[in-house]
C-alpha cells in the first residue's frame, strides 16, 4: 500500500475527472466489483462514457435531475459517474423506500429521467416504483443485470425527458452533483444539494487523514445516504482504490466478503459491526488484511471497540454529516479507548468547525455549544425550500448542524446531544414528527408522541405512545399501519396505547416525562 507522499492525491475541479486520472495511470488495476464482476479502471471508464452519451440521448441537459434505485453496486456506481459526466444531477432512491416515501422524493427532486437496478436488485416492492413513476407521468428505465447489459439498455427508455427548467440552470451553474434527502424536524424529507466541490473535499482529506491510498473499500452503504456516495465511494474515486459493493448487508456474508475479497478499509454503521460480531461470527481471523474500521453515524458502545481494536491497527470514529458532504471530525490513528468511545476527534481540515453559543459567539474549552461548520464541504442549500436552508445556513457562511457538543483540550469534538429531537437508530436519522404524522392519519387516533429509548443493538430505537381508545385501536393495528407507510428503521419498536397523554402548560406533550415513565417501565421489565 502506498502512502499519502508516495501518490499525492490531486485535487481536481470534478469527480468524473478522477476516473480519467486513474484510467490513465492504473488502467488495469481494480477500480470496483460485486460479486464475482469486476473492473478495472480502463474499463469503468469506457462503460462510464457510454452511459453518459446514452444520457445525453436522452437529452439530460445540465442540472437536470437523474434518479436511481437499486442497490449498492456496479449499475449504480456507473449511472453515478456518467450522471457526472453528462452534467446532471443524481438522486439516489433507496428499494426500501414505501410508495409513500419515494412519491415524496420524486415529486419534490422531479427527476428527467428513473432508472432502476434490474430485476435482481433487492427492491422490496418494484411495484412502488412504477406506480410513483406513473402518477407522475415518468416511466423507469430497466438496467440490465450484467455490466455488458447497463450501457446498452440504458437507451431504452419510455421516460419523455422534461425540458431544462431555471432550476436545472442554476443547479448546473453552482456544481451540484446529487440531492440528499435528509429527514426535517418537520417530518417531510429536504432535498439536500451536494456538490462536486464538497464531494471533492470530503474524499480528500478523508483519504489523507486515512492514510490508506490506494485501499479496497467495502461499500455496502445505502445508495440514497451520503456515507455511501460521499465517505465511501467519492474517497476510493479520489484516491484510487477499488470499491468492493455488497448490494445487500447480511453479517455472515459481509465476513465472507471482507475476508475473501481482500478488503483493507471497513467503513460502516456501529450496528452493522455489531452484527457481524453477534450473528455474522466475526473474528480476527477474518480481518487479517483490514487495515482501518471507520465508523459514524452514531456512537459505538464501549466493548465492541474493546474487541475491534484487538483485531484491527487504526480504528476511526468519524463525525459528519449530510449537509457537509460527509465528515468533518474523526479521531486519529492510535487513539486509544476513551478518545474513540468518548469523542469524534478533531476536524478533518483547520478552520473547518466551531462550537460556539446561540447567537454564534465562540465557546470556551469544554463548554457546551451548538457544532457549526464552514468551508468548501458545506453543501448548496436545500432543493427548493429557501425557508430552510436559511434556517441551516447563516448569513456568514455557517452551517448550524444542531448538534451540541464541545471542544476538549487535546483539540477533540465531544457530542453531548442535539438541538432537536431527532434520534438515530442504527445509524439512520429518525424524526418522531414524522412518525408521528403517520399514525395520526389512523381516524382512531387523537394525539401520538414518539419518544426514543436507549437500545443495546441500534443504540437507541422508538417507543410510540399513542392517546386513544384502547377498545378501538390495538398497538398491532397501529404497527401494521406503521409499516404500510414507514421504512422499516422508522417504524417504532413498541407501541402504547392510552386514553391520555401528558400535558405541558402550554398544551404541548410532557416528552420528557413520557420518556421517563417509558422508560421505568423498560427497567422494570
Ligand atoms: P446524517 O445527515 O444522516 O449523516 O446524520 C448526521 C447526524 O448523525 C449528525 O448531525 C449527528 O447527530 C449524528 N452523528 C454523525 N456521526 C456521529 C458519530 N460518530 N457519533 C455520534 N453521532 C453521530
Amino acid at each position: 500500500m502506498e502512502t499519502p507522499d508516495q501518490n499525492p492525491i490531486p485535487r481536481l475541479g470534478r469527480l468524473d475527472e478522477y476516473l480519467d486520472w486513474h484510467a490513465a495511470r492504473r488502467p488495469t488495476e481494480a477500480a470496483a466489483e460485486e460479486n464475482v464482476c469486476g473492473v478495472d479502471w480502463a474499463s469503468l471508464r469506457t462503460l462510464v462514457d457510454a452511459t453518459a452519451a446514452a444520457l445525453q440521448e436522452c437529452r439530460i441537459q445540465s442540472g437536470q435531475r437523474v434518479a436511481f434505485m437499486g442497490p449498492p453496486g456496479l449499475s449504480y456506481w456507473i449511472t453515478f459517474l456518467a450522471c457526472q459526466r453528462a452534467g446532471g444531477v443524481w438522486v439516489g432512491l433507496n428499494p426500501q423506500y414505501t410508495a409513500r416515501e419515494l412519491t415524496h422524493v420524486l415529486t419534490d427532486s422531479k427527476p428527467a429521467l428513473v432508472l432502476a437496478a434490474g430485476a435482481s436488485a433487492a427492491i422490496s416492492d418494484p411495484a412502488n416504483l412504477q406506480s410513483a413513476c406513473q402518477s407522475l407521468g415518468l416511466g423507469p428505465v430497466q438496467l440490465g443485470d450484467s455490466i455488458d447489459e447497463i450501457a446498452d439498455r440504458i437507451g431504452i427508455t419510455s421516460t419523455v425527458p422534461r425540458s431544462a427548467d431555471s432550476v436545472a440552470r442554476s443547479l448546473g451553474e453552482s456544481g451540484v452533483a446529487l440531492v440528499v434527502y435528509t429527514s426535517g424536524s418537520t417530518g417531510a424529507p429536504k432535498g439536500a444539494l451536494i456538490t462536486q466541490t464538497g464531494l471533492i473535499e470530503n474524499g480528500w482529506w478523508l483519504a489523507r487523514r486515512l492514510g490508506l491510498n490506494p485501499h479496497r473499500t467495502l461499500a455496502n452503504l445505502p445508495v440514497n445516504h451520503i456515507g455511501c456516495v460521499g465517505d465511501v465511494c467519492s474517497t476510493a474515486l479520489i484516491s484510487g482504490g477499488a470499491l468492493v459493493f455488497m448490494p445487500k448487508f447480511d453479517p455472515r456474508a459481509a465476513v465472507e466478503v471482507i475476508r475473501d475479497r481482500q478488503v483493507e478499509w471497513i467503513p460502516q454503521v456501529p450496528a452493522q459491526f455489531q452484527l457481524m460480531v453477534d450473528r455474522g461470527g466475526l473474528g480476527a481471523e477474518d480481518l487479517g488484511q483490514v487495515r482501518c474500521i471507520t465508523w459514524g453515524g452514531a456512537p459505538m458502545p464501549r466493548g465492541l471497540i474493546k474487541k475491534l481494536s484487538g483485531w484491527v491497527p487504526d480504528l476511526f470514529n468519524s463525525y459528519g454529516l449530510t449537509e457537509c458532504s460527509g465528515t468533518i471530525a474523526l479521531t486519529q490513528p492510535g487513539d486509544g479507548l476513551d478518545v474513540l468511545a468518548d469523542t469524534v476527534g478533531a476536524p478533518v481540515a483547520p478552520g473547518l468547525v466551531a462550537v460556539t453559543d446561540e447567537a454564534g459567539r465562540p465557546c470556551a474549552q469544554d463548554e457546551c455549544g451548538e457544532i457549526r461548520i464552514r468551508g468548501k464541504h458545506l453543501f448548496h442549500g436545500y432543493l427548493d425550500n429557501p425557508s430552510a436552508t436559511r434556517q441551516t445556513l447563516t448569513e456568514d457562511g455557517w452551517l448550524r448542524t444542531g448538534d451540541l457538543g464541545a471542544m476538549d483540550g487535546h483539540g477533540n469534538l465531544r457530542l453531548l446531544g442535539r438541538t432537536h429531537e431527532m434520534f438515530k437508530s442504527g445509524g439512520y436519522n429518525v424524526y418522531p414528527r414524522e412518525i408521528e404524522s403517520v399514525i395520526e392519519d389512523l381516524p382512531e387516533v387523537s394525539l401520538c408522541a414518539v419518544v426514543s429509548v436507549p437500545d443495546d443493538l441500534w443504540q437507541e430505537v422508538g417507543v410510540a405512545v399513542v392517546q386513544a381508545d384502547p377498545s378501538r385501536v390495538s398497538p398491532q393495528d397501529i404497527e401494521t399501519h406503521c409499516r404500510q407507510f414507514l421504512a422499516r428503521y422508522k417504524v417504532p419498536k413498541r407501541f402504547v396505547v392510552r386514553n391520555e397523554l401528558p400535558l405541558l402548560p402550554v398544551g404541548k406533550v410532557d416528552k420528557s416525562r413520557l420518556t421517563d415513565e417509558v422508560q421505568k417501565i423498560d427497567d422494570a421489565t
